[in-house]
């Protein structure tokens, strides 16, 4: 399965110029025999000096497939216990990296890709992305999620040039991760409803190719979620297909807006241990939890607005009492204040959700087909 990126490059109605930096995605099968193909005398031949950036974990698991590609690079392998994409394991790479290094292979998932876009972006030299499980819909983006100093921050970096996903390796990720990607893209019921009504009530811009291109995730996951368990090559790679199509769409907008709502808010505060101890979760995991939450809550609220029992009250401004009493404490006031300046709720105007019709309000349920 190949992703045609050139797909992206015609002019759009939403009246911007979309990029994709992505040169060239591989989902299938035997995908790591390409990458070597591509090494030796393909577009990546004028790399002499590539490094990998993987974890205990990966490694284990790809270094009898990907024996040859391991033989001809310099490795650096993290401690997969407790890694996380901060300053800590930023240094160690830092440390085992050399000035001759051209190109980073991130053979891993969500973490290792963090961590090596963003050296790679420090270093100026590009990274492919070797994804080990169908976790999460980052691999083509080009912002690193780093947690610096206990708080998380999304810092600009790095596309990766190409994607190599082989089936043969993310098909045999452990369930749970696979699961989790799963859970990430089902998130988008959720995600694409936020984007629309804030297109709505505050007029905030809305791309309609990248929607449909979230929506098309959705509708890939829906027809694998059963073979997923069962390590089905087409189902898995369906899987691939959708986090990859998802990536996409934020790469062309340049933000995470249309994979990223209330569900996706949830999913960052319960990993941020403010309101909780630590969470034996992983991400789409906890989005899959924060998805069925919002999904009963915009029924109920919907249902409330066709019986015409919902009335728009007056927005009373942050609440910054209930901030204080959570965030202040662990020190993370004043980024989330910061990140919360100028207040986004401003933009809704009251008058203009008074002349609103209640038909506009859809079942969530029913997106996507
Ligand atoms: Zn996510
Ligand atoms: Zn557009």
């Amino acid at each position: 399965m190949r992703v045609d990126t050139d797909d992206f490059a015609r002019p759009c109605s939403c009246g911007r110029e979309h990029h994709i930096e992505v040169k060239e995605i591989i989902i299938e099968a035997g995908a790591v025999e390409k990458l070597e193909v591509m090494l030796d005398d393909g577009m990546l031949r004028e790399y002499i000096s590539p490094v990998i950036i993987c974890d205990t974990n990966t490694f284990a698991a790809t270094e009898e497939i990907m024996e040859n590609i391991y033989d001809r690079c310099e490795v650096i392998i993290l401690d997969a216990e407790g890694l996380q994409a901060d300053q800590r394991a930023v240094e160690v790479a830092f440390q085992n990296m050399d000035d001759e290094m051209d190109l980073i292979l991130a053979v891993g998932t969500g973490t290792i890709h963090d961590i090596s876009r963003y050296i790679a972006h420090e270093y100026g030299i590009p990274f492919i992305s070797v994804p080990t499980a169908a976790s999460m819909d980052g691999f083509v983006s080009s912002v690193a999620t780093m947690t610096w100093n206990g708080l998380k921050k999304t810092i600009p970096s790095v596309a990766p040039l190409c994607v190599i996903a082989d089936t043969d390796i993310f098909s045999k990720a452990p369930k749970r991760l696979n699961a989790s990607g799963a859970a990430n893209i089902l998130g988008k019921y959720i995600s694409l409803a936020d984007w629309r009504i804030a297109n709505l009530v505050a007029g905030e811009y809305l791309c309609e190719r990248a929607y449909e291109m979230e929506e098309q995730a959705l509708r890939l996951v829906k027809s694998c979620i059963r073979g997923i368990p069962s390590e089905d090559e087409d189902d898995c790679e369906n899987l691939m297909k959708a986090l990859i199509i998802s990536g996409l769409a934020m790469q062309i907008v340049g933000s995470s807006r249309p994979a990223s709502g209330a569900e996706h808010h949830m999913s960052h505060l319960w990993k941020m241990e403010v309101i909780n101890g630590h969470l034996d979760a992983y991400h789409g995991e906890k989005v899959g939890v924060g998805l069925l939450l919002c999904i009963d809550k915009y029924n109920q609220i919907a249902r409330a607005i066709r019986r015409g029992a919902c009335h728009i009250v007056k927005y009373e401004g942050i609440e910054n009492v209930l901030l204080k009493r959570i965030f202040q404490e662990s020190g993370k006031l004043e980024g989330i204040l910061e990140e919360n300046t100028p207040d986004p709720l401003i933009a809704v105007v009251p008058e203009h959700l008074e002349k609103m019709s209640p038909y506009d309000c859809v079942d969530y349920r029913g997106t996507a087909g």
